[in-house]
């Protein structure tokens, strides 16, 4: 018997649940694409994306992509052929990106890493140390890999590429991190930062943005990797049309411009503290069940553990009946372990737009399943993280 009907929620890492603001916002006519009003919100999204990206003087830019695109757009535009590029692994996201610089001729070197341990930056200082002719040119990690469900200290791995001395540009992707937790650019010394539209930011897939420092938009001036499409120099002119290298995705303009409205409403540090506490109670419910001794963190170390997204291992026991329990019988769509944890894990997503009943419905969902598919489990997950989220979000 399914009890499903009723608003379906998404907790999957993307695409997020989007707020019914900005579909609304989508729900009009197009617009003349060439002035007037459409220059007018191409300058408040460039403004306000520099803003939620924690810079004051990065360059941004708009891309109609995914997030792939948006590596891309990254790459071509800072790298030459056969430049040399270190990434940094922590499961799969990063190395995804170094694969794209491969493929577009760069040379690739992964300093390898843990599928379930953040990126130690001891480890990268000690590599950028032992490069003395300065033949690595970038230096590519992820803030939240979404396949393990790490968040890697960005601004301890750029004070170990300063502790070396060592001038490759710092490229981060905050795909699954921005506006879920803090990301500083200036403050972190990030030379380019990436993220996409679905994620954190609330709004349907198909926007990429890119924030490039003065120090990348020098670099980006020698680049031969650069093509016409991402180019930013095209893109940095005064003609409108050439801000996309063509159409605006304009409806897509019009959604991000609400959740952007949103974003600024809650206020960055309450959006962040939300994350933090919606993590909590998952990490108090998986802490529980996890006394069952048939499920268990992904990532070992708690401090270390992703503010938007956990992925859950199972320890003998198959992942799709849970998600197809929880999918069919609850209406709640649960993402599965990818990568290295295909088949072998569930992902609880808490980014976006999530609050606290979404969170406890999804884990009720996941209990329900646990229960009704009689997987070995500590009983009152579901309560621990009612606890923890009614002790501190109280006050
Ligand atoms: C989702 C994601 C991507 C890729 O985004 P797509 O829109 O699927 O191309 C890249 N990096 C991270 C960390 C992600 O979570």
């Amino acid at each position: 018997m399914s009890v499903a009907n009723g608003r379906s929620l998404l907790a999957i890492p993307g695409p997020t649940n989007i707020p019914d603001r900005v579909l609304q916002a989508m729900m009009r006519p197009a617009e003349e694409i060439y002035s007037g009003p459409m220059e007018a919100l191409t300058a408040g999204l460039m403004d306000d994306l520099r803003f939620v990206f924690g810079s004051k003087a990065a360059r941004t830019y708009i891309y109609p992509a995914n997030g792939h695109g948006g590596w891309e757009a990254a790459l071509t535009n800072v790298l030459s052929r056969g430049d040399k590029v270190l990434v940094l692994a922590s499961g799969r996201f990063a190395l995804g990106w170094g694969e794209m610089a491969e493929f577009m001729g760069a040379e690739v070197e992964v300093l390898e890493g843990s599928w379930r341990a953040a990126v130690d930056p001891a480890a990268v200082e000690e590599r950028l140390r032992r490069d003395r002719e300065h033949a690595i040119k970038a230096v590519l990690v992820v803030q939240i890999d979404t396949a393990s469900g790490v968040a890697n200290d960005i601004a301890a791995i750029r004070k170990a590429i300063d502790a070396a001395g060592h001038p490759a540009l710092y490229m981060v992707d905050a795909v699954a991190s921005l506006a879920c937790m803090p990301f500083e650019m200036d403050a972190w010394g990030i030379d380019v930062a990436m993220s996409g539209s679905q994620k954190g930011l609330m709004t349907p897939p198909g926007l990429a943005f890119v924030a490039a420092s003065e120090k990348a938009d020098a670099v980006h001036k020698s680049a031969n990797m650069r093509t016409p499409y991402w180019d930013w120099t095209a893109r940095q002119g005064k003609l409108h049309y050439m801000k996309y290298c063509g159409t605006p995705p304009e409806h897509l303009l019009f959604g991000l411009r609400a959740a952007l409205d949103m974003i600024k409403e809650e206020g960055l540090p309450a959006i962040c503290k939300r994350h933090a506490l919606l993590a909590g109670a998952t990490h108090a419910a998986v802490s529980t069940w996890a006394e069952g001794q048939a499920l268990s963190f992904n990532i070992i170390e708690p401090a270390q553990r992703a503010a938007s997204v956990t992925p859950v291992l199972l320890k003998g026991i198959a992942a799709d009946p849970i998600t197809e329990f929880a999918q069919k019988i609850c209406g709640v769509t649960l993402g599965s372990g990818i990568g290295d944890l295909t088949g072998k894990a569930l992902r609880i997503a808490h980014m976006g737009h999530c609050n606290a009943p979404m969170l406890l419905g999804t884990l009720g969902a996941i209990e329900m399943a646990l229960q009704g598919l009689k997987v070995p489990h500590g009983a009152g997950g579901v309560s621990a993280a009612v606890n923890y989220l009614g002790e501190r979000a109280a006050g």
